[in-house]
């Protein structure tokens, strides 16, 4: 999404839509942030947060240059509306980020078994169909899509509200050697034998854009905070280093979490 957020200027409003406790730091955009979600997120910190229904918007038509849906869309009771409000309050003119699961992937068969669901209701398993239903509904055309990967990091002790659920023992133990272990073996099984066990979900990428958006997948996902970083940007920073034998590891420029690197393919 920093692809858009960049190009945002000083004054544009970005409507981040189920924002939990924020898609993106305050700092990733010039742009004035309106985070929006049925409930209010544990800390406010400064930050404009409305409190609301996707289904129906307080703002008015148009007012926003760009909406960040980001793992949001799953959770949505009535997502045909949703839909419909986030292309009501976009600009014609904006630029629309959507993430979401794709409900086959191994991932996030777990994360609903282990979560007892997680508030998923929607399920989507066709990037085709999602656009489809985007475009029809936004009127803003498809740019890009990206394939997302995942690291367990929901998984991560850390991350686990407490108490635990007792099905963690049976996934690691939510430990980071295991969360390291899965993400390595995942990845390398993933490019020799055309699997998708790493594989999370897609990010779409609509409307007016003009940064080039890679779209190759990035595997280099930390296990503890979750945020992807690309290969080349890791490298440029000197954040990668040898471990083992054909094993390199990266420190995450995030959460400085360590983590196994693995160099981009394309994934699917
Ligand atoms: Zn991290």
């Amino acid at each position: 999404m920093d692809e858009i957020l960049k190009e945002l200027p000083p004054g544009a409003l970005v409507l981040d839509l189920g924002s939990a406790q924020g898609s993106f730091a305050r700092g990733a955009t010039l742009a004035t942030a309106i985070r929006f979600d049925l409930e209010a997120p544990a800390r406010i910190d400064g930050e404009i947060v409305v409190l609301g229904d996707a289904a129906y918007l307080p703002f008015a038509d148009g007012v926003f240059q760009a909406v960040i849906s980001n793992h949001s869309l799953e959770h949505f009771e009535n997502l045909e509306r949703s839909l419909g409000e986030i292309g009501r309050v976009i600009h014609p003119r904006g630029a629309l980020f959507v993430s979401v699961p794709d409900a086959s992937t191994l991932t996030d068969h777990l994360y609903r078994w282990l979560a007892r669901g997680g508030g998923h209701v929607n399920a989507f398993f066709s990037p085709e169909e999602v656009i489809r239903a985007i475009e029809r509904a936004t009127g803003l055309g498809h740019v890009a899509t990206k394939t997302l990967c995942s690291s367990l990091s929901f998984l991560n002790r850390r991350n686990s509200p407490l108490p635990r659920p007792r099905r963690l023992l049976l996934l690691g133990g939510g430990f980071e050697w295991s969360l390291l272990l899965y993400t390595w073996a995942s990845r390398r099984m993933d490019c020799l034998l055309h699997t998708r066990t790493s594989i999370y979900g897609w990010a779409f990428y609509f409307g007016e854009i003009s940064s080039h958006i890679p779209t190759a997948a990035s595997l280099n996902v930390c296990i503890q905070c979750g945020s992807g970083t690309p290969a080349a940007t890791l490298k440029e920073r000197r954040l990668v280093r040898s471990w083992l034998p054909g094993f390199r590891r990266y420190t995450c420029p995030g959460c400085c979490a360590t983590n196994p690197f693995i160099e981009e393919k394309n994934l699917r």
